[in-house]
């Protein structure tokens, strides 16, 4: 293996503007950047958890000092200047037991029946962030010791779905399971296990269900050889070129392109969520140079079961306030002036595209997916 600088990758996507990048390598394979904590905690809960011991052999095996708390709480940095207890939390990795809560899921569509979590919080620095509207707190990436539990837990959702289930069109897909929501598994599956974990259960799961995590991370040389037996869909998060700049800490777009290559090869159901789509610079171009660059990477692989996930982009007030508070250099469009104002089913507000754009957009984009890449299911566009 070869131990890369991240910051002297040359297709690393830029960082974003205000914060630096905390995913600094320990031993990857190219263009493949790890994240490294600079703090790693267990509470006394987690160390009771077979997992969690294990977690903490991960993270010490790779030279990381875990620190043992004497308490289940983890107590938030008392910074008072936001830019610095963003950033400290962003380097923190807690190892926790999941509240209860976790384990009643809540369905989400249209992805997937039903969402589990693994962890919550991610390292990277996307300036467009979807985690911004759901976390609270500052955002410290939790990864779950309890993960018998929330494992053993799916059982009770087998064949109750109101998703994928309930549509002709994808119930082959079983019952789904979402393990993406709330954090990217693969940008820390080399401090967790989780993801892994989760692989083989599902693979070993004689039941009509489907495992599906989409990532921005491309360190995928330790899934490919697992059991998962078509029972894990695999999606990379990708977007046009130009956005790169609004996706700190994340593996470059071709690395991703390359795991999604590798992941079909090595037998595993995949997909793109191309997200979230902006009007960028000449986006009916831009859109159809990433789906050719996809098209590219899958070529030759046989039987494959590509499906494709269009998101384009929206804002809340909440998650606009979160984002301007992370990243205050951002130049990312966010303007209420130029979008739409909609209600959720919940009854609150978000902002999405005009009506125009975001016809001509689906249109042209959902024209350009049939085109390069004909193989392929289109899922939903929302
Ligand atoms: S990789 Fe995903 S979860 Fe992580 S910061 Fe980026 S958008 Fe958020």
């Amino acid at each position: 293996m070869v131990l890369e600088d991240a910051l002297t990758d040359p297709h690393a996507a830029a960082p974003a503007q205000a914060a630096p990048v905390d995913a600094t390598p320990i031993d990857a394979p190219r263009e493949t950047r790890l994240w490294r904590p600079r703090r790693v905690v267990v509470t006394p809960a987690a160390l009771e958890q077979a997992h969690g011991r294990a977690m903490v052999a991960r993270a010490e095996g790779l030279g990381l000092a875990v620190e043992r708390l004497k308490s289940n709480r983890i107590t938030a940095t008392r910074d008072a200047d936001p830019r610095q207890a963003y950033r400290e939390a962003k380097a923190t990795l807690a190892i926790v037991v999941a509240p209860p809560t976790k384990l009643k899921l809540q369905p989400i569509p249209p992805s997937a029946d039903w969402r589990f979590d693994l962890a919550e919080g991610c390292p990277a620095h996307c300036q467009y962030c979807y985690l911004a509207g759901s976390l609270s707190g500052p955002p410290v990436t939790r990864a779950y010791a309890n993960l018998d539990a929330i494992l053993g837990n799916l059982d009770g959702y087998l064949g109750n779905g109101n998703v994928t289930s309930a549509q002709g069109a994808r119930a082959r897909e079983g019952t789904t399971f979402e393990a993406s929501c709330y954090t990217d598994p693969l940008g820390i599956e080399h401090l967790t296990g989780s993801l892994s974990a989760a692989i083989r259960h599902f693979g070993a799961w004689d039941a009509p269900v489907q495992l599906r995590f989409t990532t921005k991370f491309a360190a995928v040389a330790p899934l490919l050889a697992l059991p998962h037996r078509g029972r894990t869909r695999v999606r990379v998060s990708v977007n046009a070129r130009a956005a790169a700049r609004y996706e700190g800490g994340t593996a470059s777009l071709d690395a991703r392109l390359d795991a999604l290559g590798a992941l079909a090869r090595a037998g595993y159901p995949v997909g793109l969520t191309i997200a979230p789509i902006m009007p960028v610079p000449d986006w009916p171009q831009a859109y159809t140079d990433l789906l050719r660059a996809a098209s590219r990477v899958l070529e030759g692989v046989h039987d494959l079961d590509l499906t494709v996930e269009l998101i384009t982009h929206r804002f809340t007030p909440g998650s606009k306030e979160v984002l301007q508070g992370w990243y205050p250099g951002s130049d990312l469009p966010m303007r209420e002036a130029e979008r739409t104002r909609k209600l959720t089913k919940f009854g609150s507000v978000k902002y999405v595209y005009p009506r125009d754009l975001m016809q001509a957009m689906r249109e042209t984009i959902s024209a350009a997916v049939a085109r390069e890449l004909p193989g392929a299911r289109l899922l939903y566009w929302t």
